[in-house]
C-alpha cells in the first residue's frame, strides 16, 4: 500500500466508502463524479500505478470482476448498456495513479460520454504497425 495514494486508502478501508463489493483483492466503490447513475470503480487493494505495472493475476481477476459487476449493476439499475473504461497515463485521461476500472451503466439517450472521432485506416501504415507490435510482444 502507498501511504500517499487516496485509492490505496479507500480500497483498504482506511477511508470509508459506499462499497458495492469487496473481497481479498478488490473493493468496488461509487465514483465521486459520476458520468451516469451508478458509475463505479474497481480498485485493487494492492497499489499498481497503471496497466503497465499491474500483475497478470490481478489484471485477470479485475476483468472477471468487471463482468460480474456489469451483470449485477445492469439488473440493479435497469440500464440499457454498459461501458468499461480504463485510463493509463495523463494523456489518456488518468487522474488518479492507482490502477482502476470505470464501470459505467448507460441509459438510452444519456449522451454521457464523448468518444473519439473515427479516422481513416491506411493499409501500409497498418502493416508497419503490425511489425512494430510483434517485435515488442
Ligand atoms: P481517471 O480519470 O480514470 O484516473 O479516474 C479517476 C476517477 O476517480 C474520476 O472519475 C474521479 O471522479 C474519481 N475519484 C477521484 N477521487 C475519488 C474519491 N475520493 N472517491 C471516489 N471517486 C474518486
Ligand atoms: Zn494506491
Amino acid at each position: 500500500m502507498n501511504e500517499d495514494c487516496i485509492f490505496c486508502k479507500i480500497a483498504n478501508g482506511i477511508i470509508p466508502s459506499n462499497t458495492l463489493f469487496e473481497d481479498d483483492d478488490f473493493r468496488v466503490i461509487f465514483d465521486l463524479g459520476p458520468a451516469t447513475k451508478g458509475h463505479a470503480l474497481i480498485l485493487p487493494k494492492k497499489h499498481f500505478e497503471n496497466i503497465y505495472k499491474i500483475d497478470d493475476d490481478t489484471a485477470a481477476k479485475a476483468f472477471v470482476l468487471a463482468k460480474k459487476m456489469a451483470a449485477a449493476m445492469t439488473k440493479a439499475f435497469d440500464s440499457d448498456g454498459f461501458n468499461i473504461i480504463q485510463n493509463n497515463g495523463e494523456c489518456a485521461g488518468q487522474t488518479v495513479f492507482h490502477f482502476h476500472m470505470h464501470l459505467i451503466p448507460r441509459y438510452k439517450d444519456d449522451n454521457a460520454i464523448e468518444f473519439w472521432k473515427a479516422g481513416q485506416a491506411d493499409d501500409a501504415e497498418l502493416k508497419e504497425l503490425v511489425k512494430k507490435v510483434q517485435e515488442n510482444l
